[in-house]
């Protein structure tokens, strides 16, 4: 019989499509078990004792050592923002276990307590600065809490720069970016690089969106404002995302040390994966009698 070649289906198109999705499928899985998720702790207050009503993010001086002591000892190098950026192109540059420290606000106690630990263990860590509000009250905290902090003036903040901290801006007031105008935005972010780099003689690239407050446009304007990173409150370890939506891992005062841990290596405390595997076994036990 001889066959009809104008009715003959032509497949290689859609091998080729297929191919093409295979192919672009492997890649990103590839790129995923071979580049290196990271850490990036986000801190806010590091004192000696919390307030009753700040327990939660404030983190005390003693948690804090042997949080720093346990990085340490487990082989961990803590690495600045701009070396992040660069292990993007060479992960070579990473240290064998990388972590990035870094704290919101810019609280005075903070700015005293936490670079001395960071100091004894070699690590580095990023302070993100309210550029509006240096050496003042921190009157977001009111609105929010009904208390003020203090914050670090330039004093306390060029020490920390010599004690091998970096800096990056938290805005100009502290707003959540995401719901406010465009106009106002723009000024957050364009003003507090401004104010930041002219006290403090030195570039800010870096930011730290207040309350993780984000959204395409917020996104769009810090890439428009020059900035290279900004960090969100999405809780997961770095790895591959847009470096204006960097994941981070938060610690808070009322987690145990084995939270921390727990937290480190899965971005979920202790008794969240002890539930999730309760939680995962009963479907399994369910759906098997069903
Ligand atoms: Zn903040």
């Amino acid at each position: 019989m001889r066959a009809d070649r104008t009715h003959a289906i032509d497949v290689t198109p859609a091998l080729s499509n297929h191919w093409e999705s295979c192919r672009g499928c492997w890649a990103a899985i590839m790129n995923r078990i071979t580049m290196r998720s990271i850490p990036i702790l986000m801190y806010h207050e590091v004192a000696v004792a919390a307030r009753p009503d700040f327990v939660r993010f404030t983190v005390t001086v003693r948690q804090f050592a042997w949080q720093m002591r346990w990085l340490a000892r487990m082989g961990f190098g803590a690495i600045s923002m701009d070396q992040l950026v660069g292990a993007r192109q060479d992960p070579s540059t990473l240290p064998r276990r990388p972590v990035v420290v870094t704290f919101d606000d810019g609280f005075a106690e903070c700015g005293r307590a936490a670079p001395p630990i960071l100091v004894e263990h070699g690590f580095t860590a990023t302070f993100y600065l309210v550029a509006g509000l240096l050496g003042k009250p921190s009157e977001w905290l009111e609105r929010e809490l009904g208390f003020r902090l203090p914050l670090m003036n330039v004093e306390a903040i060029r020490a920390l720069q010599s004690a091998g901290m970096h800096l990056g801006s938290h805005t100009v007031t502290h707003p959540r970016l995401a719901q406010i105008s465009q106009t106002r935005i723009r000024d957050e972010l364009v003003c507090s690089r401004e104010i930041l780099e002219q006290a403090l003689a030195c570039r800010i690239e870096h930011l730290a969106y207040p309350f993780g407050s984000h959204d395409e446009t917020v996104l769009k304007l810090t890439r428009d404002a020059g900035y290279v990173t900004a960090c969100t409150t999405i809780e997961a370890r770095s790895c591959g995302e847009d470096l204006l939506a960097l994941r981070r891992i938060p610690v808070y005062g009322t987690d145990s040390r084995l939270d921390f841990v727990s937290r480190l290596f899965t971005a979920r405390p202790a008794a969240a994966l002890v539930w999730d595997g309760i939680h995962t076994l009963r479907s399994h036990f369910r759906d098997g009698r069903s």
